[in-house]
């Protein structure tokens, strides 16, 4: 598995849920279904007198969007997992073209008291993790940071000692839990710490975390993603993943170790190292259009890996031109150029290709674009190159 073609993971709650479990995260009994006559199967199973039927997608939001329904009879679990499976999901998290369900997760029903929020997640600035948590659960934690951000409370953790149970506690009095539910809320709290820890997440986030009428504290949903570059050392995690839910471009770049991330703009760009990427992005806007991916094809680009990343950014109908932004470090520019007039030959490419190479044997590479007679243009600097692309997509 590639370590650049995904940053992070992503996985289905009822995953994340099985994962949670084994670190004593307390949560209701359900279990997944891939039809109507499934999950009629696993509620008749389950018993009970409420369910509800949660649509798996690698998206939040699902509530709002109708992906979470309740449901009073095992009919009325069939019926409503008859209607989620296949539909078109939207949710502000989805974007506006929305994610098909393949599967929904049957959970038993609770009596809710009261939603709270909390979340392990690694703070930049202290370069360790917090826990975060906050009395305004089950709402966008975002909108609550923005206009409320004394309503979340944080405990940052020393890694040699984790999360210690004082910590928990204080975050449990803190976001008001009362006193009789706090030790569950430190176990909790606790075994949602080590979870992330030991799975080598990027976030592990809980909202809601409920506390029912009878004073249980329960994690209602469960968002887990996980540093793909530690994924090598999670396998059942690995096991995990799935394709339907990523992008299939950035799916296909990942077989080819292309880092790639698509954007919404037309000019498609493919450099060597992120932040060459990064400023190439940068440029184009200043220019006035907007690229259409991210491409970082990393250190020693083959001539494969060219012709990979050429047609993986042609795949895309948007892009009305390709900048080549590449640095000759690693890299010999001649290789470079005569990968990239391969790859153009055979994929007979037809819209504008504007080309700035910089460093190692230049001059050969520049002369072996010329030798190519294919239409290429061959920029002076970055600014050069930006701004010819630029004016070649907007005719
Ligand atoms: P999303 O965040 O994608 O909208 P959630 O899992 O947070 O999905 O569910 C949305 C809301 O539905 C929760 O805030 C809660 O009020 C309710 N809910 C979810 N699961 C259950 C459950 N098992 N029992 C009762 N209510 C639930
Ligand atoms: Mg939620």
């Amino acid at each position: 598995m590639s370590k650049k073609g995904i940053q992070s993971m992503n996985i289905h709650e009822y995953q994340a849920k099985e994962v949670l479990r084994r670190y004593g995260v307390a949560t209701l009994r359900g279990k997944v279904a891939n039809s109507a006559e499934e999950a009629l199967k696993v509620a008749q199973d389950m018993g009970g007198n409420l369910w509800v039927v949660k649509a798996q997608i690698h998206a939040g939001g699902r509530g709002k969007g109708g992906g979470v329904k309740i449901a009073k009879t095992v009919e009325e679990v069939k019926t409503l997992a008859g209607k989620m499976i296949g539909m078109n999901l939207v949710t502000h998290q989805t974007g506006p073209e929305g994610k098909q369900v393949q599967k929904v997760y049957i959970e038993e029903g609770c009596n809710i008291a009261k939603e709270y929020y909390v979340a392990c997640l690694v703070d930049r600035v202290t370069g360790r993790v917090t826990v975060m948590a906050s009395a305004e659960g089950g709402v966008d934690i975002e909108e609550v940071a923005a206009e409320r951000p004394e309503a979340i409370v944080k405990v940052i953790v020393d890694p040699a000692t984790g999360l210690m149970p004082y910590q928990a506690r204080h975050l449990a009095f803190q976001i008001g839990l009362p006193a009789e539910s706090v030790n569950k809320a430190t176990q909790f709290f606790v075994g949602l710490y080590k979870a992330f820890i030991d799975c080598d997440c990027s976030i592990a986030e809980i909202n809601p975390l409920v506390l029912t009428k009878e004073g249980q504290v329960l994690a209602l949903d469960a968002k887990m993603n996980f540093d793909s570059n530690a994924l090598f050392r999670h396998p059942d995690i690995m096991e995990y993943r799935d394709l339907t839910e990523e992008d299939p471009t950035e799916v296909e770049a990942s077989k080819y170790d292309l880092a790639f991330i698509k954007l919404d703009g037309s000019i498609g760009c493919l450099v060597n190292g992120a932040g060459l990427a990064m400023a190439t992005l940068d440029i184009i806007k200043l220019h006035g259009s907007t690229p259409a991916n991210f491409l970082d094809v990393g250190g020693g680009a083959s001539k494969e890996k060219v012709t990979a990343a050429f047609k993986i950014i042609l795949k895309d109908p948007n892009v009305k031109g390709i900048l080549v932004n590449i640095f000759g470090g690693i890299m010999n520019c001649e290789t470079l150029a005569l990968g990239v007039v391969m790859a153009v030959k055979e994929i007979g490419m037809s819209i504008p290709l504007v080309v700035r190479m910089e460093g190692t044997n230049v001059a050969k590479g520049k002369e072996a674009f010329a030798k190519s007679n294919l239409n290429i243009t061959v920029a002076e600097n970055l600014s050069d190159a930006a701004e010819k692309a630029v004016a070649l997509t907007k005719k």
